[in-house]
């Protein structure tokens, strides 16, 4: 008896107009269409994990200016103070934010170097055919960690404004900021260019030999 799982790796349903259909085999590079609706199924692109690849390691090299260099500038009464985000983060220790001080470490440090190190793991990975059923419980776990990566956004906004209400003083953009934003863009990029179809279908073949 056919595995049932095996069996549903040949049907493909469509998201438009709900018509179950035997999965067509298409080239790299091509799209499969639905006959009824034509509505993309899924497509195919050359050398899917490159991309991925590449966005996630300059995320992970935009880290090093991101932390390190000054996020903002605060003028005040004739002097000019610049912090960078750990500074931030050593100031929410000493003014006794705790709580925020972590939150923001988790947010904007930790949880953004553990998603674009996931994602140039699994592309890495894939691309070079090194899967094993650890890799599996990594992908899963990478899902979980994608839905909380915007957040980060968020907790930007929360060191800018904390650190504005303590100094109550005109802010400048430093380096640090920018180099966080670009690396806010890597790492929306690595969610958008990561082919979950893709990384599903390489694993379920490799899993199955
Ligand atoms: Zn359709």
């Amino acid at each position: 008896m056919a595995k049932p799982a095996a069996s549903l790796n040949n049907i493909v349903v469509c998201r438009r107009c709900d018509a179950v259909l035997s999965k067509p085999k298409i080239e790299p590079g091509q799209k499969a269409t639905c006959p009824g609706c034509s509505a993309l199924l899924y497509e195919l692109k050359k050398n899917p994990m490159e991309r991925t690849m590449a966005v996630s390691l300059a995320g992970l090299l935009l880290f090093f200016p991101a932390i390190l260099l000054p996020m903002i500038g605060v003028s005040a009464a004739g002097t000019h103070n610049e912090a960078s985000l750990i500074d931030c983060i050593i100031i929410l220790l000493n003014t006794d934010y705790h709580i925020v001080a972590f939150i923001v470490f988790l947010f904007t440090i930790a949880i953004p170097i553990v998603h674009l190190l996931a994602a140039f793991y699994i592309a890495v990975a894939v691309h070079f055919n090194k899967i094993s059923q650890s890799l599996l419980v990594f992908f899963r776990s990478y899902h979980v960690l994608d839905s909380w990566t915007m957040l980060h956004v968020f907790f930007l906004g929360v060191v800018v404004s904390i650190y504005k209400i303590v100094d109550l003083a005109e802010l400048t953009v430093g380096g640090g900021l920018m180099s966080f934003v670009l690396l806010l863009i890597c790492s929306t990029l690595v969610s958008v260019t990561l082919d979950h179809h893709y990384v599903w279908e390489k694993m379920e073949q490799a899993l199955e030999d």
